[in-house]
């Protein structure tokens, strides 16, 4: 099979890695990919936003099956626009691609089909958002209602914060995103990622993560895009699974399936563990980054054999298998991050930090003069299985101290929750 792989980060990288260890995989093109991407596929330059030039690269390269990686693609329907060429797409259509582009149409679903989430209001002008904040009082949750690149959501512990957060929407801050808001009950628990590769009717089970939004060690500083993730989480215990399959995963694909948007791709759950069980916090329509790169790193199955079922409504008769062991990945960052990131500083001794059970995916890096260089925010994720999350921590730092790279930086405690558990033996 040729495979075209849309996207440019180490969630891609990963993909791309995982592809390309396929028997199925004749040739992996990937869009615009990056310099580890390119170990493996081939770097080809479009326009993803232009999906007519992507239906003709296609059909010239004789493409069997489109990869997308990140969601804003599919939140303008190029999984629509590729198959209306007849091009076998994994990812979801734009209409089931809704249950990331706007969290008050996930909230009326689970509203309708009864799946447990946090109490909210839909608002479209701002006296009746700030009404509602001050009948409900503090703390409380403002989300823009579209994509935001990840900066949509302020978890408010005053009202005035609150009131701010709904200016800033309003404002214009987040451009078209934060035209709607969705303003919800403040949740308590753990926090999970819960992942299902779903091909319209069947769900089946990928992978659990937990991953590090705030860019400092003991979780604090600003919210980042992840600073790391491990999986599996310990909190998705196999009777939390199967209760969150029953009560918000099976019920989600049955109803987007009665409102005809049924759901394939990946269905990435993000889950409050609360003391009443699990609550659904948000959806997205594809894999999580860093989450991706420590499912692949287990992912013990062909994931062209997956991918290739989900695409034909296959599922029913599949199952993935994950290695035992746990994975862990470091996030190492430019200088800035999450400001304006430090472009352009080299980066040196990948080759001597990699090693078995290691992988550095490359997320935001480009060549230049021939030397590997920084280019973005989240630069390496530096990625470790281990008989444990503690041991597959000790890795990843081991081989991320190898790393020649004075401009970059990380956190130091990533996986602590689960290994403190490990510690306490619970
Ligand atoms: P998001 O950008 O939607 O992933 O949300 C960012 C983070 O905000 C989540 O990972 C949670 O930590 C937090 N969050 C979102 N909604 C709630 C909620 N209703 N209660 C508590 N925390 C929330």
């Amino acid at each position: 099979m040729n495979v075209l792989l849309l996207g440019s980060g180490g969630r891609e990288h990963a993909l791309a890695w995982k592809l390309s260890a396929s028997p199925l995989l004749t040739r992996l093109y990937a869009s615009p990919g990056n310099p580890g991407i390119g170990r493996v596929a081939e770097l080809v330059k479009l326009d993803i936003s232009d999906h007519s030039t992507i239906a003709a690269f296609c059909q010239q390269n004789k493409i069997d099956l489109v990869v997308v990686g990140p969601e804003a693609p599919l939140v303008a329907g190029i999984a629509d626009d590729l198959r209306a060429w007849g091009i076998r797409v994994f990812g979801p259509s734009k209409a089931a691609a809704r249950l990331e582009g706007s969290k008050g149409f996930t909230k009326d679903l689970c509203a309708k089909f009864n799946i447990p989430t946090a109490a909210y209001g839909r608002f479209s002008d701002l006296a009746s958002a700030k009404a509602y904040v001050e009948k409900m009082g503090a703390p409380i949750v403002i989300k823009a209602d579209g994509l935001a690149a990840g900066k949509g959501v302020t978890v408010a512990m005053t009202v005035d914060e609150a009131l701010a957060a709904l200016d800033a929407c309003f404002d214009g801050s987040f451009g078209a995103a934060g035209a709607e808001v969705v303003v919800e009950e403040f949740l308590t628990g753990e926090e999970a990622s819960f992942f299902c590769l779903c091909d319209g009717a069947t769900a089946l089970p990928f992978g659990t993560a937990q991953d590090h939004k705030r860019v400092g060690d003991g979780d604090t500083g600003p919210n980042t895009g992840g600073m790391g993730a491990y999986s599996p989480a310990p909190v998705m215990t196999p009777q939390m699974t199967e209760r969150t399959m029953r009560e918000i995963i099976e019920p989600t694909m049955r109803g987007m399936a009665n409102i005809g948007a049924p759901f394939a791709g990946i269905l990435f759950a993000g889950l409050m563990i609360t003391d009443q069980g699990p609550k659904l916090i948000e959806y997205n329509t594809r894999f999580g980054d860093p989450e991706c790169q420590v499912l692949m790193m287990r992912l013990k199955d062909d994931l062209l054999v997956l991918l290739n079922a989900a695409v034909d409504g296959q599922l029913a008769h599949m199952s993935a298998r994950w290695s035992d062991e746990a994975a862990l990945t470091v996030v190492m960052a430019a200088r800035g991050y999450p400001g304006t990131p430090e472009k352009g500083s080299v980066i040196r001794g990948l080759e001597q930090a990699e090693g078995e059970g290691v992988e550095i995916f490359h997320a935001g890096t480009t060549i230049n003069g021939g030397a590997l260089v920084a280019n973005g925010g989240r630069v390496l994720n530096v990625t470790a299985l281990g008989a444990t999350v503690g041991e597959a921590q000790k890795r990843a730092y081991a081989a991320l101290d190898r790393i020649d790279w004075p401009q970059g930086f990380c956190r130091r405690d990533i996986g602590w929750r689960a290994v403190e558990r490990e510690k306490a033996g619970v």
